[in-house]
């Protein structure tokens, strides 16, 4: 495999399995472990670039579900890729769209070799297949890209989710062999199904690990179960993934998530909910959530968290965010996003610096 899928581990804790580590991408080096907040339809919600990047996030995650239906791949072929049609010149990561496929699409049909839907906007009929999400995902120029898998659902029965695991891993092996081919400077990650059962987890690792993917994924998580379930099976399948690889974790994004997922050695993670909390009116404060709706922050001339030294908390005071809020000014969405996406990438540097310092 080409030098260029580069992952270095600078250091690895002696207390648990995380690690220090560098991805090098076509657009710059991702330091992990990382958080990537969440622009689905090529827009991180309510944040320009130059704030995403001013909350220290170093790659973000766009849909290809969303942006193949809309704007659709030719609009984004002009502007030469997402990068410039969205303004951002630092590495993006697409989701293969294989989850919305299942969560949004209407009337969709599955076969061995692809799957055919109706768009959730206008009902047109769509079809993706394992080689056409990477040629979408190629069109975006798409830094790291994802494969078309099948994500079974929370108490999906065991015969039934085998089932959407032989063909994930058919769609696996279709996926990276047309990638080999492309000799492109994009990564793909393969993404590690099997839902809560731990033989079909191992399963899905081991065939997946014999594909020799440059980066796994854990999917098919945080789809509804309990968090010690969550946990236990991050727990349970991050280690059966090649240490020498980046090792993402699909849909998580709460500061007790994250810390977990880093001592089971988990390079990556991403999730809506810094920003879909935000324009909810809620702020992360010491792993806790608080509404900024409450009577109490009326008057309170302190920022949002005395601790933190984004944007939003070194210019502003409660007692405005909140008076945003309740107006319903849109800058109250922003503010409370970089704070709360600022907070999670905090959250992650803690736990690098104290690696650093064991
Ligand atoms: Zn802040």
């Amino acid at each position: 495999m080409s030098q260029q899928y580069l992952f270095e581990i600078l250091k690895k804790s002696k207390n648990s399995k995380a690690r220090i580590g560098k991805i090098h991408t076509p657009h710059g080096i991702i330091e992990t472990p990382t958080f990537m907040p969440v622009g689905t339809a090529g827009t991180v919600k309510s944040l320009t670039p130059e704030q995403i990047r001013s909350t220290q996030s170093q790659i973000i995650l766009a849909n290809t579900y969303h942006l193949s239906l809309r704007p659709g791949i030719d609009v984004i072929k002009k502007h030469n890729g997402l990068h410039s049609f969205m303004n951002w010149n630092h590495p993006i990561l697409t989701d293969s769209g294989g989850y919305q496929v299942f969560s949004l699409a209407q009337n969709r049909k599955i076969d061995e070799n692809g799957v055919t839907f109706q768009s959730h906007i206008d009902g047109s009929p769509r079809r993706f297949t394992p080689k056409s999400v990477i040629d979408l995902q190629c069109g975006f120029n798409s830094d790291i890209m994802m494969v078309l898998d099948i994500c079974s659902p929370y108490n999906h029965p065991k015969k039934d989710t085998s089932k959407d695991l032989t063909i994930t891993h058919k769609w696996a092996k279709e996926a990276v062999t047309y990638w080999k081919n492309k000799e492109c400077s994009n990564w793909l990650f393969g993404i590690v199904q099997g839902g809560f059962f731990k033989d079909l987890r191992k399963e899905s690792a081991n065939t997946l690990t014999e594909l020799d993917f440059p980066g796994y994924a854990l999917g098919g998580l945080s789809v509804g179960e309990p968090i010690e379930l969550c946990h236990e099976f991050i727990d349970y399948c991050a280690p059966l993934l090649p240490e020498n690889k980046p090792k993402y974790v699909m849909g998580i994004g709460l500061p007790e998530n994250l810390k977990w997922a880093i001592k089971c050695g988990v390079d990556m993670f991403d999730c809506v909910i810094p920003t879909r909390i935000a324009r909810h009116g809620q702020f992360f404060l010491e792993d806790q959530r608080i509404n900024i709706k409450r009577q109490e922050f009326i008057n309170d001339l302190n920022p949002l968290d005395e601790t933190c030294d984004c944007y939003s908390c070194k210019n502003y005071t409660r007692s405005y965010i909140r008076h945003l809020y309740v107006s319903k000014e849109i800058l109250a969405s922003t503010l409370l996003s970089i704070h709360n996406i600022h907070s999670l990438q905090k959250c992650v540097e803690k736990i690098k610096n104290e690696i650093i310092n064991e």
